[in-house]
């Protein structure tokens, strides 16, 4: 029997970047080390992701033992409108009475009225990831921003651009903290399993767009970040390293679902995925990483089908 994991309480540990940037674990679906939020002690108080609906109560927690109350939060970033980036907004709002939620204008009104999202989310998973990616609350749209491209967010001395990134999903965004020039990436550049080191795509169905990535690949370069803050998981000190590997990984491994899974199947495919990518797997089981590639394989057999259909110049 594996031995039981005693587990901290939730709390805010301080980014080397500033001295009002924090991180904390979630242990988002019970894994530590894959699902962060981010909080800016600054003169107004924002956080970078929601998680999943179970993970609100762990964010308020973490909140409370910082020594912040729930209503001195002014700002909720969802990098994008996915279970896991934006199922805790709803139910975090209830108990924030100043915060206000930004999100791309492209998922505004999936927040509003959460209810294909999350059947569609639901239809795609199994019942046990279906319970571990949780459920949404709509919300008021009052308390929504929707966000475009270059739209600034003022929180004091730290200022964030929010940059549109799509590719992962159409509704991406990615955001500048001009103060220390960290980007959040939400899940454009893809996933980091710090401790192994492991760098994956993550290209899901419905809207994967490959060529949409590696342009956001581009300008994410471009911005010349200090660090990529990951909500899967955490900050990576060599941005440009990781970027690149992810502009070689994608089409790789989109050209491996479009040659191989025909005849190799999703097992065969997987193999040669995991062997290509997690080898150097430690810290993260087996099983864990192997549901993530299996989101790949499928959103990239979406896309390849999706391009042919659309035919020369989509
Ligand atoms: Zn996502």
């Amino acid at each position: 029997m594996a031995p039981t994991r005693i587990l901290s309480p939730m709390a805010f540990e301080r980014l080397p970047f500033d001295p009002e940037t924090y991180l904390t674990d979630v242990r988002m679906f019970e894994q530590e080390a894959f699902g962060a939020v981010y909080l800016i002690d600054d003169e107004r108080k924002a956080i970078i992701e929601t998680g999943t609906s179970w993970d609100a109560p762990k964010i308020l927690e973490a909140v409370n033992a910082f020594g912040l109350r729930p209503e001195d939060i002014d700002a909720l970033v969802v990098s994008h409108i996915h279970l896991d980036h934006a199922g805790g907004a709803g139910f975090l709002l209830e108990e924030m009475p100043r915060a206000n939620v930004y999100v791309h204008e492209r998922g505004f009104k999936h927040l509003v009225d959460p209810s294909k999202l999350v059947e569609s989310a639901h239809q795609a998973l199994n019942a046990d990831e279906a319970d571990l990616f949780g459920t949404m609350r709509p919300i008021r749209s009052d308390r929504l921003v929707a966000v475009k491209d270059q739209d600034r967010l003022d929180l004091g001395t730290h200022s964030l651009v929010f940059l549109d990134s799509p590719g992962h999903a159409p509704h991406e965004l990615t955001i500048l903290d001009e103060r220390n020039r960290c980007v959040y990436t939400g899940d454009a550049a893809g996933l980091y399993f710090p401790g192994d080191e492991i760098l994956m795509p993550i290209a899901p169905a419905p809207s994967f767009d490959l060529e949409k990535n590696l342009e956001t690949f581009r300008r994410l370069l471009s911005v010349k970040p200090r660090a990529l803050l990951f909500s899967h998981y955490g900050p990576h000190r060599k941005p440009k390293e990781a970027i690149e590997a992810m502009m070689v990984a994608y089409p790789s491994w989109a050209r491996i679902v479009e040659e191989r899974l025909a005849s190799a199947g999703e097992e065969g495919v997987l193999r040669q995925l995991y062997d290509m990518s997690c080898r150097a797997a430690k810290r993260f089981p087996r099983d864990f990483l192997e549901r993530r590639i299996r989101v790949s394989i499928k959103g990239l057999a979406a896309y390849h089908e999706r391009m042919e259909h659309a035919g020369p110049g989509r």
